[in-house]
């Protein structure tokens, strides 16, 4: 994976923490309560996610708990680390992650393994030899963690990227597992969560800030527009990519999603 040099979190808020790794520029948060430690996301393998723990204990030695965004590998394959240096540790994540975890683990490594297996072979050996550590408590719509002195609110808004994550900064969305057509909603119902001084921390790149969130909104407006009536028109997906936001590659990703969840597919 190369020398990233000991990685920090940096403090974007009172006790919250960001840790932006170099690999697929992945972003676990730490959240700072009076009795304990909430990691928001634990990276890709379990060597980062020893890197992690190390960042973690440089600013706190608070027991911890977990919470996954998702289940993509890269934001859920630390926790078996993370956990066993917190006897007992709580993993929250939304009910269809958590389920897909659980129930199609092993499918998803080995889909992973062979997707990088040509192109970054040190991580596909490396996403072949996690033992996958399922969240053990779910979220449904909502549930709040008293962290000491601090409430964590945990919020399943909507299906977006997946049915967890939502906003992306420094590459376009990934709508490989997305739902393009759900996802400009669910991005309104987060813009209600934030005001001109909020930060949000994006599941990939830098932290972003409400302008950013509303220009991801309106692209993800215009793309699901674009797909409506394209399916309408029979139009065929690279035609529509061509006029749409993202880029061609990731549009045609999001228009094909788009078309299996208007056909009922997905
Ligand atoms: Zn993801």
């Amino acid at each position: 994976m190369g020398q990233t040099g000991a990685l920090t979190f940096a403090e974007i808020a009172p006790e919250v923490f960001v840790l932006r790794h170099p690999v697929l520029d992945v972003n676990a948060t730490l959240v700072v309560g009076g009795e304990v430690g909430a990691v928001v996301d634990t990276l890709s393998t379990e060597a980062q996610a020893i890197e992690l723990l190390a960042a973690i204990r440089a600013v706190t030695a608070a027991p911890l708990i977990i919470v996954n965004t998702h289940h993509h590998f890269d934001h859920c394959y630390g926790n078996g680390v993370l956990a066993a240096a917190s006897m007992g540790c709580a993993i929250w994540a939304h009910e269809a992650a958590a389920a897909t975890l659980r129930e199609h683990g092993p499918r998803l490594q080995r889909a992973w393994y062979e997707e990088f297996l040509p192109t970054k072979p040190d991580l596909a050996e490396e996403l072949a030899a996690v033992d996958v550590v399922p969240p053990n408590r779910t979220v449904h719509t909502e549930s709040t963690i008293d962290i000491g002195g601090r409430l964590l609110e945990l919020r399943h808004l909507g299906r977006g990227h997946t049915e967890g994550d939502l906003v992306e900064q420094g590459a376009p969305p990934s709508f490989g597992d997305s739902y393009p057509l759900d996802w400009p909603e669910t991005v309104t119902a987060l813009l209600h969560l934030v005001s001109p001084s909020t930060a949000v921390i994006p599941g990939h790149g830098s932290v972003v800030d409400l302008d950013f969130v509303r220009a991801q909104h309106d692209e993800l407006t215009e793309l699901a527009w674009l797909i409506r009536e394209g399916d309408a028109d029979g139009a065929t997906p690279a035609a529509v990519a061509a006029k749409a936001p993202f880029g061609h590659g990731a549009a045609l990703t999001a228009i094909k999603r788009g078309y299996a969840e208007l056909s009922g597919r997905i």
